[in-house]
C-alpha cells in the first residue's frame, strides 16, 4: 500500500509518462490510462519502473477510485470519461502543475500562438550562455514533470500550450510571456475566442507581486485581456509600434531595439534571428534574461549566435542562385504572414494541408508583394485558388512534396526563394510537420 493513494495518470505521451515517473518516486500508487495505443518506448519505460497501465481502453471503475487525476493536454474535456470525474468532483490537474507543485526551481514560462518554442530556446540559449543550472521543456523536448524527477534544475524554461494551462491552478512561474494571441484550436474552446484568450491568461493566475509578465504591446488581443484579468505580477510589454517605459521597444531612427530595463540597445542586423516576428521573439528573450540579471554582453551575444530552429524559416540550401527555406512549422495562416513578410526576395510559394478555418485574405498584399508563384500541395487547396488565383501563376494538381518541389523550382528564377510555409496542419500526407519539413528538404537535395 502506498501512503500518498492513488493516483491515475490520463494518457501515455511523454507528458504522462513524466507524470507518472514523478508520481512514482512521490510514492503514489500510480496508473497510467491511454483510450489509444502507447508507443513502444514509453510502454517500456512504465514497465521498467513498475507502473502499472492499460492502452486501448479506459478501466472507468478503477480511475473513479483514484485521489487525483493528472490529465494529459490532449484530451478534450467533453471526453466520456472526464465528464464523469468532474460530475464526481475529482481534483483533475495538468502535468506542469504537478510537476510545479514538486520543485522550488526559478521559472520563465511562455505561451502563445506562435512563437513559443522560438522564444523557449532563445531565452534556454541566453541562461545557459551565462552559465545557469538551466532546463528545457514542457511542451517541448521532455515534459517538465520527468525533469523534476530525474533531471532537476535551478531554471526551468518552460513552453507551455493553451491545453496544458487548462488545467492549472497554482502554477506560478517567476516569469511569465504571451508571445500573441491569435485564432488557433478554437475547436477546444467552444469556438469561442473569449475562452481560448482566457486560457492564455491562466499563465498569470497564480504569480505573485513580485513576479513578472512579459507581453506583446501591439496584440490586440492580449491588450483586450489585460483589462479583462487582475494582473499581479510586474507588467513588461515589447512593442514594434511605440516607445515603452517599462520593457522593450523599437527605435525607428537608430533602428534598434532598446531593452528599458537598463537602456540596453542593439541594432536589428546583429540578432540571429530576423524578421518583424523574430524581433518581436528577440525581445521577449532578452527582456525575461535582463529580468534574471543575465549581463548585457551575454544576452546581447546570445542573441546575435543562436542557430535557426529546424522548420522554422529554416536555410537549406540554394541552387543555381535559388535560396529554398523550410517553414514546414507554420501550421496557421498568422506564422506564415510573418514569413512571407520576412521575405527580401521574389518567392515561390509552397502552400496547402489541413485547413484549420483558415482567412486567407489577409495574406494577399503580402502575395501580391512578394509572391512570383503559388504551388498548392494536400487536401484543402480551393480557398487558396479561390483567394490567390487572381493575383499571380498557380497550381493545383501536385500529389507529392517531390511534385511541389520540383514545380517550385520550375517557376523559379536566380535571385529567387522558394519557400515551405503550409498555413495548414500536416495531416493529410505526412505524419506530422516534421516529416513534411524532412520531406522537404530531402526533395531539394535531390534536385
Ligand atoms: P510555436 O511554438 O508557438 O508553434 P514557433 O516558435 O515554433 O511557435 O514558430 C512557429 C511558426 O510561427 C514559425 O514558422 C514562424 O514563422 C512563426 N512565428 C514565430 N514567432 C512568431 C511571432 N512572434 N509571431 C507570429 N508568428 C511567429
Amino acid at each position: 500500500s502506498s501512503k500518498k493513494g492513488n493516483i491515475t495518470i490520463l494518457g501515455a505521451g511523454e507528458s504522462g509518462v513524466g507524470a507518472a515517473i514523478l508520481a512514482k518516486k512521490l510514492g503514489y500508487r500510480v496508473f497510467v490510462s491511454d483510450k489509444g495505443a502507447i508507443a513502444e518506448h514509453y510502454a517500456e519505460e512504465l514497465k521498467k519502473r513498475g507502473i502499472e497501465f492499460e492502452s486501448g481502453q479506459h478501466d472507468e471503475a478503477r480511475i473513479l477510485k483514484s485521489k487525483l487525476v493528472v490529465k494529459s493536454p490532449g484530451i478534450p474535456e467533453t471526453a466520456p470519461l472526464i465528464k464523469k470525474l468532474r460530475e464526481r468532483e475529482k481534483e483533475i490537474i495538468s502535468e506542469i502543475e504537478f510537476g510545479f507543485l514538486h520543485q522550488s526551481g526559478t521559472i520563465v514560462a511562455i505561451t502563445g500562438s506562435n512563437g513559443k518554442t522560438t522564444v523557449t530556446s532563445l531565452t534556454h540559449h541566453i541562461l545557459k550562455n551565462a552559465g545557469l543550472d538551466v532546463g528545457l521543456g514542457g511542451n517541448i523536448g521532455k515534459s517538465f514533470a520527468r525533469m523534476v524527477a530525474e533531471d532537476p534544475h535551478e531554471y526551468y524554461v518552460l513552453e507551455v500550450s493553451s491545453f496544458q494551462l487548462d488545467d492549472c491552478y497554482k502554477f506560478a512561474p517567476h516569469i511569465s510571456i504571451i508571445t500573441n494571441i491569435t485564432p488557433d484550436h478554437l475547436d477546444r474552446y467552444d469556438n469561442k475566442m473569449e475562452n481560448y484568450v482566457a486560457s492564455k491568461f491562466r499563465i498569470i493566475q497564480a504569480q505573485k507581486r513580485d513576479n513578472h509578465f512579459i507581453y506583446c504591446g501591439d496584440d490586440m488581443e492580449t491588450i483586450k485581456g489585460l483589462g479583462r484579468f487582475k494582473i499581479k505580477p510586474h507588467a513588461h510589454a515589447f512593442s514594434l509600434e511605440h516607445k515603452v517605459d517599462d520593457g522593450a521597444y523599437y527605435d525607428t531612427e537608430k533602428e534598434q531595439i532598446v531593452l528599458t530595463i537598463d537602456l540596453e540597445s542593439m541594432n536589428i542586423d546583429e540578432l540571429a534571428l530576423q524578421g518583424k516576428h523574430n524581433t518581436y521573439n528577440s525581445m521577449a528573450a532578452g527582456m525575461a534574461s535582463r529580468l534574471l540579471q543575465i549581463r548585457k554582453e551575454t544576452i546581447r551575444e546570445s542573441l546575435s549566435d543562436f542557430d535557426a530552429l529546424e522548420h522554422r524559416l529554416e536555410p537549406v540550401m540554394e541552387i543555381h542562385g535559388i535560396e529554398f527555406i523550410n517553414d514546414s512549422k507554420a501550421t496557421n495562416v498568422n506564422s506564415t504572414y510573418y514569413a512571407l513578410e520576412s521575405m527580401k526576395k521574389q518567392v515561390v510559394w509552397i502552400v496547402g494541408g489541413v485547413d484549420k478555418g483558415n482567412d486567407y485574405s489577409q495574406l494577399t498584399p503580402l502575395v501580391s508583394e512578394h509572391v512570383k508563384a503559388i504551388v498548392c500541395l494536400g487536401e484543402n487547396v480551393q480557398k487558396i485558388h479561390d483567394e490567390f488565383e487572381s493575383e499571380v501563376e498557380l497550381i493545383t494538381d501536385v500529389k507529392s512534396m517531390q511534385d511541389a518541389v520540383q514545380a517550385a523550382y520550375r517557376f523559379a528564377d536566380k535571385g529567387d526563394v522558394v519557400l515551405l510555409s503550409p498555413a495548414c496542419a500536416s495531416f493529410d500526407l505526412f505524419e506530422n510537420y516534421e516529416d513534411r519539413g524532412r520531406q522537404f528538404k530531402d526533395e531539394v537535395r535531390a534536385l
